[in-house]
């Protein structure tokens, strides 16, 4: 296979929407060079749910998650304990991207990305959830790098500012005067944070995207300083789009008031919803009980519409045609601004505030973008609509590697 690009970069800043390239309130004077001289989408689909780690998992594997492995953010616990992240390579089923380059000699690093601890790459801090910095900095590699890195990237300081996307494109700049890898995958999270905080417009939003449009110029300048940026496709994406919250809906509320839900520590349900912001995913204490998954969708459907409003349902058949979690009898997406809780006591339908991502990606709101610049990238292309899994065949082309076959296909249109 031929080779197009010497080096490939990968930055999403977590939240990314078309949005902040295509309309102009937005201050992104990087992401407006890189589209002017390279090739954008007008619309990203996520998969479902619509969250942080299985979309990772499928930019760099280019499959759904019901092949990955990675449902959640976090691991489902039936009997209601706390959920662990998923975090390790070794939690995704298929062949990562990283490996693949590795394979072929490649130097390959990653920053803060998900489920990457303990992946085969030379630079590596991994994005670990909330098992905190003392975690990130023993899976850091080489052994020892998050230490050079407070000394040597920020003078010594104590714990790294992670929450400000250009301390980690400092990072990744470090890394490439250093290193100059073929590949690199970074993500950047700020953006998010801000948009659940407040939504998908207001001043915390502006401003997280602006420093991730100043991280895309630190990228940029450190590998022009490295004499590399004309060999490098450098991609900019992300993982979801955002939806406003207004209404926080509870359906667990609903399964204990019909006897459903007794006492999750001592096992004693049948059906129970896992909810991940807008999404919820009904799991039965007995997979095969088809009578009390009739019971729970009957219920939902005999709402009022006042409630119904709120959600749809999305079947089996639809989960399983797009390549989603395999263990749930059916799901929920949120509408007219709702989010979903996971309480099974009190009000199930309460004020929500902020933003929300994890609905099913069939909606603009949920989309997320993508340009891309460099060799081999056809100047001027516009992609109407294009699939997450679609990133992995892309990277895999222009590094010229060999990869195992995945669901997404490269975009007519996107390369010369
Ligand atoms: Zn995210």
């Amino acid at each position: 296979m031929a080779q197009t690009a010497k080096h490939v970069i990968f930055l999403t800043i977590d939240g990314f929407r078309p949005d902040f390239y295509l309309d102009s309130e937005w201050q992104t004077p990087n992401l407006h060079a890189l589209m002017k001289d390279g090739a954008y989408a007008k619309g990203v689909n996520s998969v479902f749910p619509s969250m942080t780690y299985p979309s990772h998992t499928t930019i760099v594997t280019g499959v759904q998650p019901a092949k990955h492995g990675i449902f959640y953010n976090n691991i489902f616990t039936p009997d209601g304990a706390r959920q662990e992240p998923y975090w390790q390579d070794s939690s995704i089923h298929v062949p990562t991207i990283w490996k693949a380059a590795k394979d072929k000699g490649m130097t390959v690093a990653s920053l803060y990305w998900p489920v990457s601890a303990n992946a085969p790459v030379d630079y590596n801090i991994p994005d670990i959830g909330a098992l905190g910095d003392g975690v990130r900095e023993q899976y850091s590699l080489p052994h020892g790098f998050y230490a050079e890195v407070k000394k040597e990237v920020f003078g010594g300081v104590d714990k790294i500012d992670h929450g400000k996307n250009q301390n980690i494109a400092k990072i990744a700049a470090y890394i490439i005067k250093k290193s100059k890898p073929e590949l690199m995958t970074i993500h950047v999270f700020s953006v998010d944070g801000a948009s659940h905080a407040v939504g998908r417009k207001g001043t915390q939003v502006q401003e997280a995207v602006s420093d991730a449009d100043a991280a895309v110029g630190i990228i940029i300048d450190a590998l022009k300083a490295a004499g590399i940026w004309e060999s490098t496709v450098l991609l900019v994406g992300g993982d979801h789009g955002f939806y406003d919250v207004r209404k926080s809906i509870s359906p667990n509320v609903w399964l204990k008031e019909a006897g459903l839900i007794n006492d999750l520590k001592t096992g004693d349900w049948k059906a129970q919803f896992n909810t991940v912001g807008g999404s919820a995913y009904l799991y039965l204490k007995d997979p095969s009980d088809k009578a009390t998954a009739n019971k729970v969708k009957a219920l939902l459907e005999a709402k009022p519409d006042s409630v119904k409003q709120y959600y749809r349902i999305i079947s089996k058949n639809q989960l399983n045609t797009g390549g989603y979690n395999p263990n749930v009898a059916f799901a929920l997406t949120a509408e007219h601004d709702a989010s979903f809780g996971n309480a099974s006591t009190g009000s199930a339908i309460k004020t929500g505030k902020g933003g929300a991502h994890g609905h099913f990606p069939d909606t603009k709101n949920i989309q997320t973008g993508l340009i891309v610049h460099g060799p081999g990238i056809r100047k001027g292309a516009v992609i109407e609509e294009m699939d997450l899994r679609d990133m992995t065949p892309i990277m895999v082309k222009l590094l010229g590697i060999p990869f195992t076959k995945v669901d997404g296909k490269i975009p007519a249109g996107l390369l010369k």
